[in-house]
C-alpha cells in the first residue's frame, strides 16, 4: 500500500474527482489481505490513513472545499467500511480462495521397499524354508563362549586372529567365557539353538556380525551373514553338498554349477569352501572372476565333534544324564554366507558402501 500522503493540486470539483478515485481504487485493491490489519491502516484513529489525508487536504482547503471534501470522505469511509464487511463475512476466503482443481495430478506417496540386503537375506532364507528350515536369531552382543570357544576357538587360540573382534569395554573382570563382544560371525547361534533343543535341528540364522575390519570397496565393519545347520541321525557330506549345490541353483539360476574346496574352520570337521561357476562369464574367465570361471560365496563343513561336546557339556548343567548331542549318534553340518557378497554379485555391485550410504539414486534401483 502507498503510504506517502498524495499531493492535491486543487480544489476543483474535477481534480477532487480525480483524487478520489485513485484513492477508492487503492482501498479496492488492497482488501484481500487480513481484515484487522486493513482497518488498522484506513480507519486507525491516529495513524489511519483516511485521517492523515483528511488532515492534509482539510488544512490548506480554502473554505468553500471544505464541503464537497467532507461529502467525499465519507463516501470513501463508507467504501471502506463495506469492504470490512465482506472481508469478516467469508473469514477464510483468501484459503480456499479458487476452490480445490480436481484435474490436478494427486500427491503420491511412494511406497517403501525392502533394502537391496534384506532383499536378498531373504531371498536366501526363503531357499532354505522351502527345504523346511525355520528361522533362528540370536543376540548382536555375545559372550565369548557363545562366539569363540563353544564353536572350538579356545582361548588364545591363533584362529581367533582370522575374525578382528570388537571388545565390550570393562569386562577384564570377569572370567574369559564371560565376557561381552559384538559377534564377529552369526554361528554362535548355532550353539544357543543346539543347547536350547535336542536333533532333528535344522535353521537358517539370518543377522548382522561386527568386525574391527576398515571400510574398502568390500569390506564394512558391520555386515551381513546368513549361517545354516542342519543335525539329525545320519546327516552326510553329500546333505551338504546337495543342500548348498541346491540352495546357489535357487539363488544364482539352474546353470550354475558348484564345486567345493577342502578348507578350514575351527568348529568344522572337515572344512569346505564352495565356489560357484562365474555367473558373468559362464566361467569362460573374466575380470570379476579372476579369469578363473569361479566364484568363491561360502564356508561349509560338517560340525566337529568337539562342539557337540561343548554343547552336551551346557545342557548337562541342566540335565546331568542329557546324551542328545552324542557324536556317536548324530552328526550334522554348517554353513555360513556373506550377505552383502551374494547381493555384490546379483545386482553387479562394485563398492560395499552403496549398502549403507542411504543414496536414494542407488536404493531407488531396487523398487
Ligand atoms: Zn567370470
Amino acid at each position: 500500500m502507498n503510504e506517502t500522503i498524495p499531493q492535491l493540486r486543487s480544489y476543483d470539483e474535477l481534480s477532487l474527482d480525480a483524487a478520489f478515485v485513485t484513492l477508492a481504487e487503492e482501498v479496492r485493491t488492497a482488501g484481500s489481505g487480513d481484515p484487522e490489519t486493513f482497518r488498522l491502516h484506513w480507519l486507525g484513529r491516529k495513524q489511519g490513513r483516511l485521517k492523515l489525508i483528511s488532515d492534509a487536504w482539510l488544512k490548506s482547503a480554502p473554505a468553500e472545499a471544505r464541503k464537497p471534501l467532507g461529502i467525499r470522505f465519507n463516501q470513501l469511509k463508507q467504501q471502506i467500511e463495506e469492504a470490512l464487511a465482506v472481508a469478516a463475512a467469508a473469514p477464510s476466503a483468501p484459503a480456499t480462495k479458487g476452490g480445490i482443481d480436481i484435474s490436478l495430478p494427486g500427491s503420491v506417496r511412494a511406497p517403501g521397499i525392502p533394502h537391496p540386503l534384506l532383499k536378498t537375506m531373504n531371498e536366501i532364507v526363503a531357499v532354505f524354508h522351502h527345504l523346511g528350515y525355520s528361522t533362528a536369531l540370536g543376540p548382536q552382543v555375545e559372550s565369548d563362549f557363545y562366539n569363540f570357544e563353544a564353536l572350538n576357538f579356545p582361548p588364545n587360540h591363533p584362529a581367533r586372529d582370522t575374525q578382528d573382534t570388537l571388545l565390550l569395554a570393562g569386562q577384564q573382570a570377569k572370567p574369559s567365557r564371560d565376557r561381552l563382544l559384538m559377534r564377529t560371525h552369526t554361528s554362535p547361534v548355532q550353539i544357543r539353538s543346539m543347547v536350547a533343543q535336542a536333533p532333528p535341528i535344522r535353521i537358517v540364522v539370518p543377522g548382522k556380525v561386527h568386525r574391527n575390519d576398515a571400510a574398502d570397496t568390500t569390506h564394512s565393519p558391520i555386515f551381513h551373514q546368513v549361517e545354516g545347520l542342519c543335525v539329525d541321525t545320519n546327516i552326510t557330506f553329500s546333505d551338504l553338498k546337495g543342500t548348498l549345490d541346491h540352495a546357489m541353483k535357487a539363488l544364482f539360476g539352474s546353470g550354475v554349477k558348484t564345486r567345493f574346496f577342502p578348507s578350514f574352520f575351527p568348529f568344522t570337521e572337515p572344512s569346505a569352501d564352495v565356489q560357484i561357476s562365474c555367473i558373468f562369464c559362464s566361467g569362460a574367465g573374466c575380470r570379476r572372476c579372476k579369469h578363473s570361471g569361479w566364484i568363491e560365496l561360502l564356508g561349509c563343513g560338517m560340525v566337529d565333534p568337539t562342539v557337540f561336546a561343548s554343547v552336551t557339556a551346557e545342557r548337562r548343567k541342566l540335565n546331568p544324564s542329557d546324551d542328545a548331542y552324542n557324536p556317536a549318534k548324530i552328526t550334522g553340518f554348517a554353513f555360513g554366507m556373506g550377505v552383502e557378497r551374494i547381493a555384490m554379485i546379483q545386482h553387479g555391485i562394485s563398492d560395499i558402501g552403496h549398502f549403507y550410504s542411504g543414496d536414494m539414486r542407488f536404493l531407488e534401483q531396487f523398487a
